[in-house]
């Protein structure tokens, strides 16, 4: 059945049936489409005999918005599926197993995760996760770690850069991130009451410089293979279990950009609390439970890849004495830029976060936006300066 076309629900359940021995001929499928429908096709196929179940996701040749069509590469399908193989490999358990692909069709078959709940949705429902940092901070340590030159080989790890170059994918982020925030642009995206505040983010010529400084970083710095949009709509949760999906934006690039995106993420969450919780004692408990979260996200991780280095560290000169310290302190400086930019551009980029966007009181929305673009600007401002994760912290709490 390959040369590329978008499936119909039938040709997704024939598929499924004929290459997968979980489907056989007793099965009786019924076949969702349960994407958004913007970048990918998402099929959630079930048999109603045996229950079993599984995802079929497509890459679409294009992503359409506001109106217009932009071309994608399909080749993002194969770098997806293989970043997933790659991650259940480096991490066991922490994303879907990859059944079936089919990169002409730019097709993943993989494992039905539908017992869980995407994050953001579970956050917005008021829903604690108490081991989510453990274990997203576990999971980064590993991917990044054993992904990078500390780990890898020299020659094999640039193998790998090349096979994962990503231009399509990255030239979103470079845009939509790292530039149109920062100008006019006919895609940004925020209501007229916060002109205001998108006038200033683009005449601040100190913000300017260390976005233009981060670009580069984006650009430029190929120190491990990233999940590239590691945000909370990219991670299913339970209170036991956390499984990161969609790595459809990774290639090798700066490790902060993925610690950033949790920490943006639960970060955006945090000014939104408001908006969901009305009782004054019970939102500042959450907001507490948050900034927790965010610190412990970091915690974890530094932890886990300290471990990981001292065990398992390949790289002879990265065991100089010293060069661990310098190094974490470099991601910790990264990771807070990253999160800033990120924050910033979901209140007046193109694309922004439901936590905020379905807030119903009008007020209370715009004082989350602006509390996000304080947070935002005042930890890319002073990402290069930070030396702990208190300092991180009180640039958090600092902001108006
Ligand atoms: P996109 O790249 O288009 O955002 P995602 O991979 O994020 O696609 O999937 C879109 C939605 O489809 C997810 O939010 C989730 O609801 C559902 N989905 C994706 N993968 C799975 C999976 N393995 N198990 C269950 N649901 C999934
Ligand atoms: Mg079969
Ligand atoms: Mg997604
Ligand atoms: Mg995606």
């Amino acid at each position: 059945m390959s040369s590329y076309h978008p499936l119909t629900l039938d040709e997704a359940m024939q598929l499924s049936q004929k290459v997968l021995d979980l489907f056989d001929a007793n099965s009786e499928l019924t076949c969702q489409e349960i994407g958004d429908g913007n970048l990918n096709l998402v099929f959630h196929i079930r048999d109603m005999n045996s229950r079993n179940s599984v995802i079929v996701k497509q890459a679409l040749p294009y992503a359409k918005i506001v109106g217009e069509s932009w071309p994608l590469s399909l080749d993002r399908a194969r770098i997806e599926r293989e970043v997933l193989q790659e991650e259940y490999r480096i991490c066991p358990g922490s994303v879907p197993q990859v059944y079936y692909y089919d990169d002409e069709l730019a097709l993943t078959i993989m494992e039905d995760l539908s017992d869980h709940v995407i994050m953001r949705k579970g956050l917005i429902e008021g829903n604690h996760y108490p081991l989510f940092s453990k274990h997203i901070g576990e999971f980064m340590a590993r991917t990044l770690f054993y992904t990078s030159d500390l780990a890898m080989d020299q020659s094999l790890k640039k193998e790998k850069v090349k096979k994962f170059v990503n231009p399509d994918q990255c030239k979103i982020t470079e845009d939509l991130i790292f530039e149109e925030p920062y100008r006019l642009s006919e895609r940004n995206n925020y209501s007229p009451s916060i002109e205001d505040e998108a006038e200033a983010l683009r005449t601040d010529r100190e913000l300017h410089l260390e976005i233009a400084i981060l670009r580069e970083k984006f650009l430029t710095e190929a120190q491990a293979l990233l999940h590239g949009d590691l945000h909370t709509g990219s991670i299913f949760v339970t209170s036991e279990s956390t499984k990161v999906i969609d790595p459809e934006f990774a290639y090798y690039g700066p490790m902060g950009f993925d610690i950033g995106a949790v920490l943006a993420n639960l970060l955006l969450h945090y000014v939104s609390i408001p908006g969901w919780i009305t009782d004054e004692a019970a939102a500042t408990a959450r907001a507490e439970e948050l900034l927790l979260m965010v610190q412990n996200v970091w915690t974890e991780f530094e932890h886990r890849f300290c471990e990981l280095w001292d065990q398992d560290v390949q790289d002879y000169m990265a065991r100089t004495k010293g060069y661990q310290e310098f190094y974490i302190a470099k991601l910790l400086q990264d990771s807070a830029g990253f999160a800033g930019s990120k924050m910033i551009r979901r209140i007046v980029g193109l694309a922004h976060v439901a936590d905020i966007d379905t807030i119903s009181n009008e007020t209370i929305r715009e004082q989350a936006e602006r509390k996000a673009l304080s947070i935002g600007k005042n930890l890319v401002k002073n990402h290069r300066r930070i030396t702990s994760i208190t300092d991180l912290m009180n640039l958090v709490t600092d902001a108006s």
